[in-house]
């Protein structure tokens, strides 16, 4: 998978960044050409971070059977919520960190 770096505009390779810093949900690269750190914006991070809750929690409603009633509408706003996250994976916008 491929990231714009937005400080030097250059196509990064996920696989070549090799430091990564972690803060809670958001993760910061740094760009293996500028040495420039970057990250998600902060808003897309929330939306993905609550499309994958969204599947898990869905998921997990249906495998213990809870509200059995309503299992095809938990299945369809899981499935909404993981689509969500996959475009902001792969269309969202980076950032540089300050
Ligand atoms: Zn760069």
């Amino acid at each position: 998978m491929k990231v714009a770096c937005p400080n030097c505009k250059s196509k990064v390779d996920s696989k070549d960044i090799k430091n990564i810093n972690k803060k809670g949900i958001f993760i910061e690269k740094q760009c293996p050409s500028c040495q420039a750190w970057f990250c998600l914006n902060k808003a897309q991070t929330l939306v993905k971070a609550a499309g994958i809750s969204l599947l898990l929690i869905t998921s997990l409603l249906n495998i213990f059977n809870i509200k059995s009633e309503y299992s095809l509408v938990f299945s369809s706003v899981g499935f909404v919520g993981i689509l969500i996250a996959i475009i902001i994976t792969f269309f969202g916008k980076h950032e540089t960190v300050k």
